[in-house]
């Protein structure tokens, strides 16, 4: 599924590597944790598979499905089934919720070439979707994002995540100061959304996160690189004992 092979990332404007060397693999249904200190790179892998500008890659490659996302434009990478859960918690004054889902969910078919939804086909799907989501009808129609709570932005993300259905969801939750029913929020919308085709790629500081969604894997970031893979007990090893013993491991 997802393949990110000796990826090495500077700023553009400066002389600054951030990612240095980084090797990560994510096969179809699995579910796999970045943890590590802040500064290592985590946001920066997310924003460099996104697209974002302002950043360089030097060398490497990551590629979904054996296509290579970086030669893609960001609407292409949406289309070809990737999913970054922090493109979309902006605010958007005058845009109801609704309009925009099915704006995004429609471009997304219109690249596959797919037929668009109608409003009457959208509407059926959108309102299955949220009541199974448990997001109240009202929240379709506010415009998107404002005034909405912690609680209710992740719900929405969610409910986007379901509606574009992706094969690749990549979540950095890393900032976002996330509470314990925000974390139940995303860990109910991840397990919700876990099947066979479909793999996540988390991205956290709290090994509580990862109590309630058991990554079939945890990688340890440190300094732009992996530096540890292991099964969900690495999780709890860095809840007890720190990133130390791992870094001084490390060299
Ligand atoms: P993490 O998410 O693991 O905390 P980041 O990817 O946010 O790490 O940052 C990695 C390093 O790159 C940090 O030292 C950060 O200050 C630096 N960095 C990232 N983006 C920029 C930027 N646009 N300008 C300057 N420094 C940046
Ligand atoms: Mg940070
Ligand atoms: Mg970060």
């Amino acid at each position: 599924m997802l393949k990110i092979n000796n990826l090495h990332v500077k700023l553009e404007d400066e002389d600054k590597q951030i990612l240095k060397g980084l090797t990560l693999e994510v096969p179809a249904g699995e579910v796999h944790a970045i943890m590590g200190p802040n500064g290592s790179g985590k946001s920066t892998l997310s924003y460099v598979l996104s697209g974002r500008d302002g950043y360089e890659v030097t060398d490497g490659s990551a590629t979904l499905d054996g296509e290579s996302l970086l030669d893609m434009e960001p609407e292409e990478r949406a289309a070809a089934g990737l999913f970054l859960a922090f493109q979309y918690p902006v605010e958007i004054p005058g845009v109801g919720n609704m309009t925009f889902l099915r704006t995004a969910v429609n471009a997304q078919r219109k690249a596959r070439g797919e037929t668009e939804l109608t409003a009457g086909e959208f509407l059926k799907v959108v309102r299955a979707k949220a009541a199974e989501l448990q997001i109240s009808p009202d929240m379709l129609k506010r415009p998107v994002n404002v005034g909405f709570s912690g609680g209710e932005k992740k719900r929405n993300e969610i409910l986007q995540m379901a509606m574009l259905e992706p094969r690749m969801c990549i979540m950095d939750e890393t900032d976002s100061g996330l509470d314990v029913d925000a974390m139940r929020l995303v860990s109910d919308g991840v397990n919700a959304l876990r099947s066979e085709g479909r793999s996540f790629l988390v991205i956290t500081h709290y090994q509580r996160l990862l109590n309630h969604i058991q990554p079939d894997v945890v990688h340890i970031m440190s300094n732009g690189r992996i530096i540890k893979s292991g099964g969900p007990e690495l999780a709890l090893e860095v809840e007890e004992n720190g990133y130390g013993d791992l870094l001084a491991e490390a060299g």
